[in-house]
Order: C-alpha cells, then structure tokens, then sequence
C-alpha cells in the first residue's frame, strides 16, 4: 500500500507539530504525542474497543480477482447483481454507490480497515484500538490512534469522511461536537458518508423493546451502542449542524441480515416467543444452505423483502440509516 504523507496537528491547540526521535511534539503548547510501532498516537487505548474490532471484513472482493471464465465487466455485472441485493449487503452496496475514487477520505473508528474503501482513493483510518490499527494500515495509505473529539488534521482537508457503524457509538451530548469536528476536517463540497444504527420504530424492534433487559443487552451494551437515535432525528441533527443531506435512506426494519438477526435474536429472545424462535431456525437455515445457488436466492429475496417492507412502513422503522451529507460551501 502507497504511504500517505499526512498533514497532522496538534489536536489540542491546531499548531503545527514536529518530529522528534519517537514522538510528535507540539510547537504551540508543548503537547508531546507518541509514535508507537509507527502509528502516530492522539490517545490512549480504550479497553472496550481494544482487540475488539481488530479484523478487517472483506468477503467478495475475490469475486472480481479470481481467475474466471467471464470477462471483468460481466463479473462485475454479475457481483452487483447476485451479491449486492443480498441481505446483507445493503451496507456494501452503499458505500461502494457513493465512492468516486481519487478522493482523499478520513475513515472513522475503522477498526481493521475495509478493503472496498479503497474505491475511495486514498484512505487514512483512525480509531482508538492500536491493535486494530496494525491491521488497517496493511489496507490504507495512513493510520492515526484519535479519538473523534479533536482531530489531528489540519481544516479543510479531506474529501470524504465515512463513518461505517460509527454514530450509534457515541453518546447523544458528545454528537455535536463529533460532527462538528468531522465538518472542520472536510473541505467546503466535502461529504459525509456515514451508516447509523438508529432506534427503530419497527413492530420487530418495538416488540423487542418490551423486554427491557433484553434489549439493553443484545441492542445496546453487546456493541456499545449507547447513542442510538430514530433516523430522523439523526437528520434534524445533521441539518442544524449545517450539512446538507443528499442522501438518505433507512433499511433492516423487520427484515435483518442473517448474521445480524441470531446475534440479536437467537438465545433469550428465542425463549420469549415461538415466532420469533421460528425466524430464529429460518435465519440459521438460511446460512447454512449448503448449495450455493439456493442461499443466494434466498438472501437476495430477504434484501427485496426489506427493501418492500421499508417502503410500506416508512424511514423511522429502519434500525440502519444510510446517509451522505454536504458540507456547504
Ligand atoms: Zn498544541
């Protein structure tokens, strides 16, 4: 992977920082940051979130590289179409619908790095695990350990800023200033890509809720998912932080990718209704399909049936919300 020289400041006060041996020290007000094993350090590892996070996710893009019978653009052809209307490629389908190339692109709490960024351009990861960290830089063209708070980057910077699976992180009191600071880094035109896990209104979710330990459980404490919003207050919240929404749309209301529907429901939801335990078996079934045909047709209808439901019961019943927003100019 191409290095990235990166404009870094002192987070602190904005000044310039300087290299000395092992740390960056600040000109301004004498903050001293650490370089540890060649990522340059802004805070200290976070127990919750060290090592948990660490792998970087890729499952398809082997589909476009692996020696095949058909030519690229009918590969391609075939990935949009028989992977990216899987149920649980809604997230993938997204970010990679939103990607230009050649622009430069902050990747928030990036934990192992993802592969598909790289249809960004040049990407520079943070997040607070350094050991996450170690693997996202094999990925990207920089890694920096920062907390969302104050960012080490100068104003103006970057071109893009994703944040995948990131807001629903960070309490509601510490949004504002998070969001504020990732509009500082953008230049004027720059956008936001972010994937929100929201609260949703869904008859799933609500019954769910009902079960309050339950709840906190698998929907909060399990990820640390302690700022989780409807969508559309997430969007009020983007809008008076002055950018300008040019996308936005909210999925997996009733209809949840596999994998995210047994981490949730399966164990003591299963026990607390005998529809739900049915879903549960049909969810693991799904998964475990041993023809590979079969378990792509079925995941492809669950992503239609979400995308049908969505449209009939409307944006707040989504528990994942997909949104681009502008930084004006
Ligand atoms: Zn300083």
């Amino acid at each position: 992977m191409e290095q990235l020289k990166l404009k870094l400041i002192c987070p602190e006060c904005r000044a310039e920082l300087r290299k000395e041996s092992d740390e960056l020290r600040c000109g301004a007000c004498e903050s001293a940051y650490k370089i540890v094993d060649g990522i340059p350090a802004f805070c200290g590892t976070d127990e919750f979130y060290e090592g948990k996070f660490d792998v970087s996710y890729d499952d398809s893009q082997s589909f476009f590289t692996r020696p095949a019978f058909f030519p690229l653009f009918i590969r391609k052809a075939l990935f949009r179409f028989l992977i990216l209307n899987q149920i649980g490629s809604k997230r993938k389908k997204f970010i990679l619908d939103k990607a230009r190339g050649n622009e430069l692109t902050l990747d928030i709490g990036c934990g192992g790095g993802r592969k598909w960024l790289r249809n960004y351009g040049q990407v520079v990861g943070i997040d607070v695990s350094l050991s996450s960290l170690k693997n996202a830089r094999q990925i990207y063209n920089a890694v920096a350990q920062s907390t969302l708070e104050k960012l080490p980057f100068p104003d103006d910077y970057f071109d893009v800023v994703t944040g995948i699976d990131i807001l629903g992180h960070i309490e509601n009191d510490d949004k504002d200033a998070v969001l504020t600071e990732l509009k500082r880094v953008l230049k004027p035109g720059g956008r936001l890509v972010a994937i929100v896990e929201a609260d949703s209104d869904s008859v799933l979710f609500r019954w769910a809720k009902k079960h309050k330990e339950l709840y906190y459980e698998k929907f909060i404490e399990l990820d640390g998912h302690f700022g989780l919003e409807p969508p559309a207050e997430v969007i009020k919240r983007l809008n008076r932080l002055g950018y300008k929404i040019s996308y936005k749309k909210s999925v997996y209301g009733i209809v949840l990718p596999t994998w995210e529907y047994k981490k949730a429901f399966a164990g003591g939801y299963s026990k607390k209704s005998l529809f739900i335990r049915a879903l549960t078996t049909f969810n693991r079934s799904a998964d475990r399909m041993t023809c590979r045909g079969s378990r792509m047709l079925v995941h492809m209808m669950l992503g239609f049936m979400d995308s049908l439901t969505m449209r009939i019961t409307g944006f707040d019943n989504g528990h994942i919300l997909f949104v681009e927003a502008v930084k004006e100019r």
